[in-house]
């Protein structure tokens, strides 16, 4: 999609140039080799941990096929990403409009803000609503005095109601109503908003616990989906926040937004492997239609040119 490759586009060049770099004026891949090539992915914010994984797997392969050229050792580093990947989201995302087993199918948006939670609720809206879903919004982020006009307005633009209780409402309350008006409606889809201030863990904890535990006493099992909405253009910064969030509470899949105009994407490389939680959307940029449904393998194509 040229979508995405627009959108990794400054990753990729990053990236490549810092793999070409590594690799040279070299023959055969020697520790040396290695060595730079892992100085290559940390600096692309891979991540440590990830890094040391797929340059353990490239050692293997060399160590086995003898002998590499610059282009097959490309080739490899392509593939082990691609397997990496895979370990997380090992189905390649199916059709939009496959069957949701609930109904309503309850999604929890959680996230700090400016990482572009809000943006990615509408976008996530409009995805749902074009796939035919039947959607509704919940603004329980009430702490933030913007925070529920911003989502109105994203609910206009996609064209899907909204539960709100305006500001300093409480945000489980909201919730409830939410999910609660998602059933009554027969709606496919209820996507809730909640507030992510991270200052404080235990607070952080109590609420989003609370929220998490009234929407189960609406429709069984719900939330079906927490979603950590992370902002890749920070990098390890957004690798730390991952790590709080996914401590308070059960996130089961990423949203990596901002991958247009960084030079960071490798985080989306190390972020589901260090965190054993699969990438399921990538933002490319700010208007409704730039979200994406994760492709490991158009992923790791774009990035690789
Ligand atoms: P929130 O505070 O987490 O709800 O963040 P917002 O949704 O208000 O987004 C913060 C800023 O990031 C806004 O200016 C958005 O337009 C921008 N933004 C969100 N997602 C993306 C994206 O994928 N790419 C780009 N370039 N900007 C984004």
């Amino acid at each position: 999609q040229e979508k995405l490759e627009q959108g990794v586009e400054k990753s990729r060049d990053g990236l490549l140039n810092k793999i070409g770099k590594s690799i040279a004026g070299k023959n055969t891949v020697d520790a040396e080799t290695l060595d730079d090539l892992e100085d290559a992915l940390i600096s692309s914010d891979v991540g440590v941990k990830t890094t040391i994984e797929i340059i353990d797997r490239i050692e293997a392969r060399v160590a086995r096929d003898k002998f590499i050229t610059q282009n097959e050792l490309q080739q490899i580093l392509r593939e082990e990403i691609a397997d990496l990947l895979k370990e997380n989201r090992p189905e390649q995302p199916a059709e939009f409009d496959a069957d949701f087993q609930h109904k309503p199918h309850v999604v929890m948006v959680v996230g700090v803000n400016g990482v572009g939670k809000t943006t990615t609720i509408g976008k996530l809206a409009h995805l749902y609503k074009n796939a035919g879903k039947l959607v509704v919004l919940g603004a329980a982020d009430t702490f933030r005095a913007a925070a529920v006009d911003q989502l109105t307005i994203w609910g206009e633009r996609a064209g899907v109601p909204i539960v709100q209780q305006g500001q300093n409402a409480d945000p489980a309350a909201v919730a409830f109503d939410t999910v609660a008006a998602a059933k009554s409606r027969g709606a496919d889809v209820a996507l809730v908003d909640t507030a992510g201030r991270l200052h404080n863990k235990k607070s952080l904890m109590e609420e989003l616990g609370k929220i998490k535990r009234v929407m189960g006493k609406v429709t069984d099992g719900a939330p079906h989906e927490i979603l950590l909405v992370l902002d890749a253009s920070t990098g390890q910064n957004a690798m730390q926040q991952a790590k709080a969030f996914t401590e308070v509470v059960d996130v089961t899949g990423l949203v990596l937004t901002k991958l247009d105009g960084t030079a960071k994407g490798g985080i989306v490389i190390g972020i589901s492997n260090e965190l054993s939680v699969p990438v399921k959307y990538i933002g490319v940029g700010e208007k409704i239609e730039d979200l994406q449904i994760f492709d490991r393998v158009a992923f790791v194509n774009a990035l690789f040119g």
